[in-house]
């Protein structure tokens, strides 16, 4: 027998699992770039999704201004969106225990479309503030490259809205 033999197959024992580990390093790394690909996309996302008012298409926020409290209901907590919009209050129709309430109407600043565009929520507990609550079906969502459709459920917006937290009471 010749003794090269073990040797050379040995060898290339070695040579087959070295590429087979820089394969999988090729492979790993691909998907790691991929991975921070669409992180980057998303975050692109969340940062520049518009809201806009589904009958007029003014501009109403940016999905960066909306926050999400009790789990279930979407405010808008940027100061400068009440240009944008009328609130009409009224009587509240719905209190949590929490200290907030429900009540009034809010609708599409642009006289010419009035669109409802949802209600008044108003924290009363630390300090008597009112937020514009919204009703995702009167938005159209618009991407950053201008497409944009419009939306029944939260969940399949393209952005991630971020929960209402005690420091966004503070900042307003
Ligand atoms: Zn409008």
């Amino acid at each position: 027998m010749n003794p090269i033999v073990p040797h050379l197959q040995a060898f290339i024992d070695d040579r087959v699992n070295l590429w087979e580990n820089e394969l999988l390093t090729i492979q790993t790394e691909m998907k790691e770039e991929r991975d921070r690909e669409k992180e980057r996309r998303r975050l692109n996302m969340v940062n520049q999704v518009q809201f806009q008012c589904l009958n007029c298409s003014a501009f109403i926020c940016r999905s960066d201004d909306i926050k999400c409290i009790m789990g279930v209901h979407h405010i808008i907590t940027d100061p400068d969106a009440d240009e944008r919009l009328r609130l009409e209050r009224d009587a509240p129709y719905f209190v949590e225990p929490e200290g907030l309430e429900y009540g009034g109407q809010v609708y599409c600043a642009n006289v010419s479309c009035q669109l409802k565009l949802g209600v008044i929520c108003t924290f009363f507990k630390y300090k008597y503030i009112d937020f514009p609550l919204i009703s995702l079906k009167a938005f159209r969502v618009v991407n950053p490259d201008g497409t944009g459709k419009s939306y029944k459920v939260w969940k399949n917006v393209p952005c991630k809205i971020a929960d209402f937290t005690f420091d966004d009471l503070r900042d307003v």
